[in-house]
């Protein structure tokens, strides 16, 4: 606890690990806290958007991640985050068994979809039923599809 380190990174998905490797380049005293390392695209069966890879899978991608991020030497702890408070000389970061001292935090906690709860959504998870645009929107094209949400006021489009 008397250590203060320079960063803390919550959360070792794709956006932790990157912050997580660029602070290991600039010399950083950092810390990781995550509950896991690779985050949601553990959980992609294909990726087909990651530059340099014309198809991958998140796993692969995931260990692919973890191995760049091995090639430095860094503190690390496999734990949930409780709290984060800002104090006049940084931030104490809490876990259920310690508590940490940073000068600054970077939160890489990801992000949920907001599930509709309705009947098959579940059954249908990943098998028409999918919650990114950006990963799956090829999936559908020139398809019939319904749109709930998102930045426009549409209900139902034609994908191209
Ligand atoms: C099934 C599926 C398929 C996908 N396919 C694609 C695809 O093809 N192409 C694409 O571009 N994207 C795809 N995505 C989306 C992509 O995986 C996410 O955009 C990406 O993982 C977000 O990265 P992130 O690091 O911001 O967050 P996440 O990957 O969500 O990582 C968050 C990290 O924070 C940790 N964490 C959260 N809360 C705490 C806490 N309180 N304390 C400690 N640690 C915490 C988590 O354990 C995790 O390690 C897919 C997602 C899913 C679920």
């Amino acid at each position: 606890m008397n250590m203060i380190y320079d960063l803390i990174i919550i959360g070792a998905g794709p956006a932790g690990i990157t912050a997580a490797i660029y602070a290991a380049r600039k010399g950083l005293k950092f810390l990781v806290l995550s509950q896991d390392v690779g985050g949601q695209v553990t959980k992609s069966s294909i990726v087909e958007n990651y530059t340099g890879y014309q198809e991958i899978t998140g796993e692969e991608l995931a260990r692919k991640f973890e191995e760049h991020l091995k090639e430095f030497k860094f503190d690390f702890k496999e734990t949930e985050v409780t709290n984060v408070q800002k104090g006049k000389d940084g931030f104490l970061v809490e876990t259920e068994h310690e508590k940490f001292k940073s000068k600054t935090v970077i939160i890489a906690t990801g992000a949920k979809p907001r599930l509709l709860n309705v009947e098959g959504e579940n059954e249908l998870k990943n098998r028409g039923v999918t919650y990114c645009a950006t990963c799956d929107a090829p999936l559908f094209a020139n398809k019939d599809v319904a749109v709930v949400g998102g930045e426009t006021p549409l209900l139902s489009q034609r994908c191209s």
